[in-house]
């Protein structure tokens, strides 16, 4: 069985076989008891009022697509269930995440740009491309991602961990932050790490990336080493921050995010303390 995600913009002929349906009502995803998106040969078998469909790509060899539930609150079908996106993504494979974080981010696309930012017009789907473009102006609305970077400080041996005021107590996570215009990404990693904790970091180097569709983000990891300045916090973005070993961690985002990544690439595999939960189910 295929396992990989061939993302796609142009969906296969119907061939009566079941694809797989990425319904959205809120922040809520409709899955089955296994926590997978369901299959129908197409979007009436899904039993719910469904606004437009948008084709995903293959998943296992097999189309998917995805639609807002036209009711927030509609019931789920039998054996099935809504269940909040952040979790939900956060425990499934990366090839799962990917399929979800593009159905997410479309679906986000087409909910903002329902009328032209420019003239205002109701917009419509582009028939050639991932498009909504304005019938009056021509205004075209590719769906927006939002970068974002995310960077492990590194000063010897530990590492700058920090704690957001939406973070509950003892839950820490590396420094994030969205680029700004005009920026470089390098700028951005000295800009946020210096606003945030008051830190110079030098020798940034690129470590890998990851879609985050909460709402469109894609999250741009790095690593760097301090290079001067003590640890002053911004009271606002940041609440809390200090250097960490692997022999003292608090409660760190889950092995499904890029940041687990980092402070694991960093610090060499650490665990989480057990009993600290980090994810919420929302
Ligand atoms: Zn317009």
């Amino acid at each position: 069985m295929a396992s990989a995600f061939e993302p796609g913009h142009i969906p296969p002929p119907p061939d009566g076989q079941p694809a797989w349906w990425l319904i959205l009502a809120g922040s809520k995803l409709l899955v089955d008891a296994d926590n997978l998106p369901p299959r129908a040969a197409d979007a009436a078998g899904l039993g719910l009022a469904l606004g437009p469909a948008h084709y995903l790509g293959l998943w296992q060899g097999r189309p998917s697509y995805t639609a807002w539930a036209l009711e927030e609150e509609a019931a789920a079908p039998a054996g099935l269930a809504w269940h909040g996106l952040y979790g939900l993504f956060l425990g499934w494979p990366q090839d799962l995440f990917a399929l979800g974080a593009r159905a997410k981010q479309i679906l986000t696309w087409e909910r903002r740009n329902r009328f032209c930012g420019a003239c205002g017009q109701p917009m419509q789907e582009a028939p050639d491309e991932r498009a909504r473009r304005c019938p009056l102006c021509g205004l075209t609305a590719y769906p927006r991602i939002s970068p974002a970077v995310i960077v492990a400080v590194e000063r010897e041996g530990r590492l700058l961990l920090a704690r957001s005021p939406r973070f509950p107590a003892g839950r820490m996570s590396v420094l994030a932050g969205f680029v700004e215009p005009g920026e470089t990404l390098e700028g951005c990693v000295a800009r946020e790490v210096a606003e945030e904790v008051g830190v110079q970091v030098a020798g940034i180097r690129y470590f890998a990336s990851q879609p985050w569709p909460f709402p469109d983000s894609l999250m741009i990891a790095f690593t760097c080493q301090w290079a001067g300045g003590e640890i002053s916090i911004d009271g606002r973005e940041i609440v809390e921050a200090g250097w960490y070993g692997p022999e003292q961690m608090p409660a760190i985002p889950p092995d499904s995010t890029i940041a687990r990544r980092l402070i694991n690439h960093v610090l060499g595999g650490v665990e989480r303390l057990p009993g600290v939960p980090w994810n919420p189910n929302r």
